[in-house]
């Protein structure tokens, strides 16, 4: 049965080796976010995969003061009805992520996979040996691109790790968990067994 002890500084661990990549790679390319408001990388209600990125951030969420946690549980009320309401619509589509304050993640600490590595062109190798490649965010497509026209950072190392923290969560519970977007991971009441 795997454990806090043993899930936290394992993700911690592989959460600081993206973090590493993306700055080397930003570095290559002098590319920062400097200019931007993070609005428009956070108008999104973010989906999770993974049982352990929803715990994590989960866990950051509790290290929120009460008046935090009561806003950004009002935010999730919002993004979740807007959602039912309409998933494609234009007013769930429009809402910027519950955590994003002031251009600012509130858990960026916490914050998942995604949002880690968003922003760089990259690349990764599926199980099928087949790769997919996909561009940057408009700033670094307009700005920075065409110096540093092959640039990518290779995802394929920190899927597969994070989909091996989760294949022992997944043996422990003796199921898979369902996809959640922010909003849900944090505004829903977690029907999954929390680990020890
Ligand atoms: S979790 Fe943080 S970085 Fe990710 S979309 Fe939300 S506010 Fe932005």
């Amino acid at each position: 049965m795997i454990s806090w002890d043993e899930l936290i500084p394992r993700l911690r661990k592989l959460y600081a080796e993206m973090d590493a990549a993306y700055q080397s790679a930003a570095g290559e390319a002098s590319f920062s976010c400097d200019g931007c408001d993070g609005v428009t990388c956070c108008t999104v209600d973010v989906t999770l995969h993974t049982f352990a990125e929803m715990a994590y951030l989960r866990r950051g969420f509790n290290t929120l003061d009460m008046a935090g946690q009561l806003e950004v549980l009002g935010r999730c009320e919002e993004m979740i009805s807007a959602k039912i309401g309409d998933p494609d619509g234009e007013q769930y589509r429009g809402l910027v992520c519950v955590l994003n304050l002031d251009g600012l993640c509130r858990l960026y600490e916490y914050r998942p996979m995604i949002c880690r590595l968003a922003g760089i062109p990259h690349m990764f190798v599926r199980p099928d040996g087949t790769s997919l490649e996909s561009g940057g965010c408009h700033k670094f497509e307009r700005e920075f691109r065409s110096d540093r026209p092959d640039l990518m950072i290779d995802r394929t190392f920190f899927y597969r790790e994070m989909a091996e923290i989760e294949i022992g969560i997944v043996r422990a519970q003796g199921k898979r968990t369902a996809t959640r977007t922010v909003s849900e991971t944090l505004g829903l009441e977690d029907p999954d067994n929390l680990l020890p």
